[in-house]
């Protein structure tokens, strides 16, 4: 086959034009290793790009599609041989180097980890740079000192794929979850996840003028940034962290000092893209021993790659329920 099928954007007279194309081989940029690609997923980042909105893909043309699991095909490096199963999230993918919408992907070998076991391709793209990125914001609550039994756990748009995630393995820690989200349709879908209380989301950003509300919540994954962020800075309780990692509310974040010197708060970044091999293998343990799968499968939808440009646009709508995977190949 000296073609195969991608998603390809190209930049036209300064604007970005999407659209699926048969590609040369012979186009696929340099790497050591080539991977026919089984399944994508479609993440925010993913909306963002195949809808041509800017933030995502700074170099062009390019491959949308910030995650892909395959198998290798050919290999120059001594670490990985043809039939070997492989995942790949971050790195660039769809933003400088191309990613995960086409039927093959040629990579550097160290930007690829071994499928983790128990785990399926389908199941690898299921969680995705999502689940990564949940797998992080518990992680580092953790490491700043929450232990089951501290209390509430909030995660906010607890309906999308990192939120969804991130409910089910606090849960499956043995935290109490609250579960914010602007969808009260689907309270059952995050009971089922575990949460234990859901809290509308509107609810949480409220007008205040004051530096700090009563203390309500242990810790919080924050998926929406913005005004919700700022609300869940100055309900935090002593100590208590939230881990940043979305922006699908807004990027302005407009807090006092006050509950950072007066309650010792801890506001975490979390960054997917950019990781250790080391951090990334402990992550996909920490994935394959704390997420429950059959919760993982109940999240997750698959759909072919022609309908992405559909669903990018329902992502950033934020009408995308759990998780969806990406049929490739
Ligand atoms: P999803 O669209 O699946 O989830 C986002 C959720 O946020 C929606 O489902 C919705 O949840 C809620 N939401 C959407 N719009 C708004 C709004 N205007 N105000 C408040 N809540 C809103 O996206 P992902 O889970 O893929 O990503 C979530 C966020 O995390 C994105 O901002 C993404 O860019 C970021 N991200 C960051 C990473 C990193 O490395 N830091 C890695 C991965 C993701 P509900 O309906 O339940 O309210």
């Amino acid at each position: 086959m000296s073609t195969f099928k991608a998603i390809f954007a190209e930049q036209i007279e300064g604007k970005p034009k999407i659209s699926i194309q048969q590609i040369d081989r012979a186009s696929l940029p340099a790497g050591e290793v080539l991977v026919r690609v089984h399944y994508s997923d479609l993440n925010y980042k993913d909306g963002l790009a195949v809808t041509g909105r800017p933030g995502v893909i700074r170099k062009y043309p390019m491959v949308p599609g910030v995650d892909l699991a395959g198998v290798v095909e050919e290999s120059s490096s001594p670490d990985w041989k043809p039939g070997d199963e492989v995942v790949v999230t971050g790195f660039g993918l769809s933003e400088t180097v191309w990613g995960g919408y086409a039927e093959l992907a040629r990579l550097n070998a160290d930007w690829l980890i071994r499928l983790p076991k128990g785990l399926t391709l389908k199941q690898s793209m299921a969680i995705g740079t999502a689940g990564f990125t949940a797998m992080q914001c518990v992680v580092a609550l953790e490491q700043h000192g929450l232990v089951a039994g501290s209390g509430e756990v909030l995660v906010t748009g607890a309906a999308g794929g990192v939120g969804s995630i991130a409910v089910a393995i606090l849960a499956k820690l043995g935290y109490r979850v609250a579960a914010s989200t602007g969808r009260a349709e689907l309270g059952d879908y995050l009971r089922s996840l575990g949460a234990s209380e859901i809290v509308d989301r509107s609810s949480l950003t409220a007008p205040s003028k004051r530096p700090m509300e009563s203390e309500r919540w242990a810790a919080a994954v924050d998926t929406v940034g913005g005004d919700t962020l700022a609300a869940i800075v100055r309900a935090l309780v002593a100590n208590g962290s939230v881990a940043a990692c979305g922006v699908a509310g807004g990027a302005q974040l407009n807090t006092t000092v006050y509950p950072f010197i007066l309650r010792g708060v801890n506001l975490l970044g979390i960054n997917s893209v950019y990781v250790s091999r080391t951090e990334r293998l402990l992550m996909w343990e920490r994935l394959s021993r704390d997420l429950p799968l059959p919760l993982l499968d109940s999240m997750t939808q698959e759909a072919p790659l022609e309908a992405v440009f559909d669903l990018g646009e329902k992502i950033i709508a934020g009408g995308v329920r759990g998780r969806m995977v990406i049929r490739i190949s």
